[in-house]
């Protein structure tokens, strides 16, 4: 793992929550973008050396949406850089980790992800993020 690249944090409103990590971080969110597929609305600060990305549900049955009911608003994930997400997640899964997916899949900001299962974490959602 290279870095901490960004954590994800789950909002239920992006407008709200772009206000108020505006004024704590000082400094504006640098983009907004729709991942179709995960049925989420993606926020960006840029935080010295990482990133903040809110979170928001697009769909009632985004997982998103799933871990509002269920937590609340909070922190969603933490997301590590890798140089090569193959290769790291069969490191990861030949150590017991579970993943969530088999193959990589295209996220956000120009990245190739994946995830490890919260159950084999201690209860954390981790991401592992390569750029494309
Ligand atoms: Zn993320």
């Amino acid at each position: 793992m290279n870095k901490i690249e960004h954590i994800g944090i789950a909002v239920k409103d992006l407008a709200e929550a772009e206000e108020k990590w505006a004024k704590l971080l000082n400094t504006l969110s640098y983009k907004r973008e729709l991942v179709e597929s995960e049925g989420v609305i993606t926020s960006f600060f840029k935080v010295g050396e990482t990133k903040i990305e809110l979170l928001a549900p697009t769909t009632a049955n985004s997982p998103i949406q799933k871990f509002l009911d269920k937590r609340g608003e909070g922190i969603h994930h933490i997301a590590f850089a890798v140089d090569n997400i193959e290769a790291k997640m069969k490191e990861l899964a030949n150590q017991g980790f579970t993943l969530i997916n088999e193959t990589p899949k295209k996220g956000a900001d120009r990245k190739k992800v994946a995830f490890l299962h919260p159950k084999s974490t201690g209860g954390i959602l981790v991401e592992l993020c390569q750029d494309l």
